[in-house]
């Protein structure tokens, strides 16, 4: 018998249908993922089986009893949990404090911590989690604290563990140990269901696979009866290409873009950027990698201009860059892609042809006079809105604050692509985007290479990363902790640099890490 099973489950969002009479079973003791592109509804659907959301239609089955959640308490009692990609834990308090919040154990009207403490380091041990129930949670680095979210599910006897989008927030190192312990969990009995974009890890670990599109069910099959290209099909309703840089690591050797010495101090004194050496040759796609808070943001935000560095060289084509407004920088011949999309890249309150122009009213669509030539700005924002597929969007003079996030960005990078760029500096050029303008996206950047133009892209999408780049830093703590050319390296081997370790991994490591998998 199925533990939970959803017959026609809907969700209505006012006359919006985030998701469409969805019928799945999920078996005992399996790892189920759900798959599906940005805004398919797999959230919409988990929380309606946590009792955050209640169902507009359908009904819910927990080993085969109908059941109507008010809320999670009522799922946990169920034997459900979630652990969400936010956490909610209480970072100054112990992790033993953080599992029993509001489940103190109490002696005389007293909290007994050593009660509580052991109470909560035998679940850990039982479960063989590396934890100590008595670190403060704020210490703990993202992966640990992730494992308190498990923790504080599986204290509570739950069967089911839901995970939504888990590995978003961790390192390559991090999603394997993650991996190896679901698996870990499924063998103790427990049924995990994986929400998740990323088709390496479902083949890592899931034995069935559900793809939801647009709200509603597509098909569910065993994991090892499809490849990772079949499940992108599914989501995308077409096949996707995985663009890559197979070109070879030829430039014409004349260095675009160079960054000196840079360093950028906040007003506490610290160094965010210490001492940062890159350079981006033409014909070359360049790569920053890193786990984000370790300088990236602050290097973009320099290299477009938002901020001005606190000492070092700005460098463009041999000369040093004095002003580098983002004006100034457009001039010159710069395409940016800044990484806070609404702040930096667009305005919200604009239509979308003006925001399709703006910093660029000067490139042909003004008279000498400063008069904008509204003809050629509408045939132009057409004509990108059709190559770029940018959607809903038949109105050109809608505000883009009414766009969706992934629809936003490709009016960013539509703009910035298309003026014929000598060097692009981008931040996060898909965040957001769907697989399928993922891979046109992908295709123009490499375009760009093509044509001998300069390309540096910041990432916190490895296989983004890796896809394209000739070259690769990798940034951690503010500094460049380790260039790679892409032919010569590996995620594990920017995983490491990631978190500060120059090693090549050795090979008796490679070898325990895939026995994990077996
Ligand atoms: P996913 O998790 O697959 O990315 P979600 O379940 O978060 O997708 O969202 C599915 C769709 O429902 C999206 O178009 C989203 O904008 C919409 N949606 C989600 N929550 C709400 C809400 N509370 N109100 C209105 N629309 C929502
Ligand atoms: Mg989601």
């Amino acid at each position: 018998m199925a533990v939970i099973e959803t017959k026609n489950l809907s969700k209505q969002f006012g006359d919006f249908t985030a998701v469409d009479q969805v019928s799945i079973q999920f078996k005992s003791g399996e790892i189920h993922a759900i798959c599906g592109e940005n805004g398919a509804g797999k959230s919409t659907l988990m929380n309606m089986l946590y009792g955050l959301l209640q169902p507009s239609s359908g009904e819910l089955l927990i080993n085969g009893e109908k059941v109507r959640f008010q809320s999670p308490r009522d799922a946990v009692s169920k034997g459900i949990g979630m652990v969400h990609q936010h956490f909610k834990l209480v970072p100054s308090l112990t992790v033993y404090e953080n599992v029993l919040l509001g489940h103190e154990i109490c002696h005389n009207y007293l909290i007994d911590d050593n009660v509580e403490a052991q109470t909560v380091q035998d679940t850990i041990d039982r479960f063989d989690f590396d934890l100590d129930a008595k670190s403060i949670v704020g210490q703990l680095s993202v992966g640990e604290q992730q494992r308190v979210e498990i923790i504080k599910m599986l204290h509570q006897d739950v069967d089911v563990l839901i995970m939504d989008e888990p590995t978003a927030v961790l390192t390559p190192e991090q999603i394997d140990e993650l991996l190896k312990q679901l698996i870990a969990l499924k063998k103790q009995g427990k049924t995990i269901i994986l929400i998740t974009h990323k088709l390496d890890e479902v083949k890592k670990c899931a034995d069935r696979v559900t793809v939801i599109r647009r709200g509603k069910w597509i098909a569910t099959v065993n994991n090892s009866d499809v490849s990772k290209e079949d499940i992108s099909t599914l989501m995308v309703g077409r096949s996707v290409r995985e663009i890559k840089n197979d070109k070879g690591h030829e430039c014409s050797g004349k260095v675009g873009l160079k960054l000196e010495d840079i360093c950028f101090k906040i007003p506490s004194g610290k160094d965010v950027l210490d001492h940062v050496n890159i350079e981006v040759k033409y014909g070359e796609i360049v790569g920053i990698a890193g786990i984000e808070g370790n300088g990236q943001s602050e290097l973009v935000n320099i290299l477009t201009g938002i901020i001005k560095q606190t000492s070092g060289k700005f460098i463009y084509e041999g000369k040093e860059v004095i002003d580098s407004s983002p004006l100034k920088l457009r001039e010159m011949g710069f395409a940016l892609v800044p990484e806070d999309r609404y702040k930096e890249g667009l305005s919200k309150e604009m239509s979308v042809w003006e925001n399709m122009i703006a910093g660029r009213y000067k490139e042909g669509y003004s008279s000498s006079k400063g008069i904008l030539n509204k003809g050629a700005i509408r045939q132009k924002t057409m004509k990108l809105v059709k190559e770029y597929d940018i959607r809903n969007c038949n109105d050109i003079t809608i505000k883009v604050g009414n766009l969706s996030g992934g629809n936003a960005q490709k009016i960013i990078m539509a703009r910035e692509l298309s003026c014929n760029p000598k060097v692009t500096v981008m931040s996060q050029p898909t965040r957001g985007v769907d697989i399928g303008a993922i891979e046109f996206i992908h295709s123009k950047i490499l375009e760009l290479k093509e044509a001998n133009k300069a390309v540096l892209i910041v990432s916190s999408d490895l296989n983004e990363i890796l896809n394209l780049s000739d070259r690769i830093y990798v940034m951690h703590k503010g500094k460049i902790a380790g260039v790679r050319k892409k032919a010569e390296t590996s995620k594990e081997d920017l995983g490491r640099l990631m978190v500060g370790i120059d090693s090549m991994r050795s090979q008796d490591e490679q070898e325990l890490g895939r026995d994990a998998y077996r």
